[in-house]
């Protein structure tokens, strides 16, 4: 009887999540997949031999990647992240002056809202004025600084000045922290007394 046996390359799935696709540019499917050489006999894939590497295939367009366009945050998490940020901020500068009034509460709740498109509610922003702490405002920031762009900066800073006008006045406790959240983002003085100018001429 004639054997027939060889080699041949295979892979299989050996994980799957959300990514970024950078094809794409956007979250998208992922599959994590491992290609092995296997002994075969009669062309059927029988011994798993060396393992040739693993990559990452997107799901929906089929591109294929290496291992480490997994370490590029995806929207969701960028999503989140300025969520959490912008929460923060408001928090920080609503207590800036050391008082919390009606029009204060009302524009926090409106600058989150439409920044980061969530629901978000005035009971939302009391439970995080009693739970987020205005002094752990610039690691919250540095995390974001990282993974926002120029563009997003600046936004974060033009509704932090938003929220600085929000009682009818910039006073220089409010600028500080929004000169503090410019450096948080890592942003150069220049261009955050830019964004500042800008939006007081605005307001
Ligand atoms: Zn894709």
């Amino acid at each position: 009887m004639l054997v027939i046996f060889g080699t041949r390359g295979r892979s299989h799935t050996i994980g799957s999540g959300q990514f970024y696709c950078p094809r794409e540019g956007g979250d998208r499917s992922y599959e994590h997949k491992e290609a092995r050489r296997y002994f075969t006999l009669f062309f059927l894939p029988i011994i798993p031999l060396d393992r040739l590497g693993d990559y990452i295939e997107c799901t929906s367009c089929k591109s294929t990647y290496y291992t480490n366009v997994l370490e590029a945050p995806t929207g969701a998490t960028i999503q989140d992240v300025m969520t959490q940020a912008i929460r923060h901020v408001a928090v920080a500068l609503t207590v800036a002056d050391g008082h919390v009034d009606a029009a204060e509460r009302r524009v926090a709740t409106d600058v989150v809202r439409q920044f980061a498109n969530v629901e978000y509610g005035e009971a939302d922003f009391d439970d995080d004025l009693n739970n987020l702490n205005p002094a752990h405002l610039v690691d919250n920031l540095e995390e974001l600084g990282g993974i926002l762009n120029d563009h997003g900066k600046e936004a974060v800073l033009s509704a932090s000045m938003r929220l600085a006008a929000s009682d009818g006045s910039i006073d220089p406790t409010e600028i500080a922290v929004v000169e503090q959240i410019g450096e948080a983002l890592s942003m150069t003085p220049a261009h955050v007394r830019g964004v500042i100018e800008t939006a007081a001429d605005r307001s």
